[in-house]
């Protein structure tokens, strides 16, 4: 089966799911959208109020910054990248259905076995976690999103690159806020692995050390950086 049809079988597993409480206020699932072969994949924490309305991810403010992201900083349409989040229905402060929240641990875990298997389906090259929820969800992790952004990790032998959820950024300045030349530094370094198409952060590790090596005795070896790649500042 081809990875489309892969992904529409499981919204058929889905189904009209009920298994967490999250189901009780939801408007819409909120599966995932994009491209099935994507070499890319982007994963947030919940759908908020507009997601919850249009039954699509990152529709709101915060998405249209990921769409700049994707578009202005990488320099690839949209519908290249997939974009997912760890739970498919709104999360709300006491199930109000007002104020979103993030993810609570129950329903995470209940949610997370169906963006596990989009990404199992998917085999994205590389996966940018969305702020902390997201974060914590694939790699297991307690620390905080300030603390790890800009730093390679893996999932499932995935390369995985944490950065800040684009309504933290837009929280925190808006348009001008300074966290967007972090963002923009983080997405750089997925620039630079996609263009040099290292899949593999072993293979990237042994090509580093070549690099150094080479550069010792003088070689000029090509290797993409960070400062290299194309694409602006969103
Ligand atoms: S959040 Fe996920 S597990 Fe919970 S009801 Fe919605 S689809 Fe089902």
């Amino acid at each position: 089966m081809i990875k489309e049809e892969q992904l529409q079988q499981l919204r058929e597993n889905i189904g009209d799911c009920r298994r967490c409480k999250l189901a009780a206020t939801r408007t819409h699932i909120v599966f995932g959208e994009g491209n099935p072969e994507a070499r890319v994949m982007f994963i947030g924490e919940g759908p908020g109020r507009d997601e919850d309305i249009q039954a699509r991810p990152f529709v709101g403010r915060a998405g249209v910054l990921l769409t700049a992201i994707i578009e202005k900083g990488m320099l690839l349409m949209r519908g290249d990248v997939y974009i997912a989040n760890v739970v498919k229905c709104r999360p709300t402060v006491d199930l109000a259905f007002q104020r979103d929240r993030p993810p609570e641990p129950d329903e995470a875990d209940a949610c997370g076995v169906f963006l596990k298997k989009q990404i199992e389906i998917i085999r994205p090259d590389v996966i940018v976690t969305l702020g902390n929820p997201s974060t914590k969800f694939l790699l297991k992790t307690s620390q905080g999103i300030t603390k790890i952004r800009g730093t390679w990790f893996q999932y499932e032998g995935i390369p995985v690159m944490p950065t800040y959820h684009p309504s933290y950024v837009l929280r925190n300045g808006g348009d001008n806020s300074p966290l967007k030349k972090e963002v923009w530094e983080d997405i750089k370094q997925v620039i630079a692995r996609l263009e040099g198409k290292s899949i593999n952060i072993e293979e990237d590790r042994q090509k580093e050390k070549t690099t150094v090596l080479d550069s010792l005795s003088e070689k000029n070896t090509p290797h993409k950086k960070k400062d290299d790649v194309q694409g602006t500042l969103f």
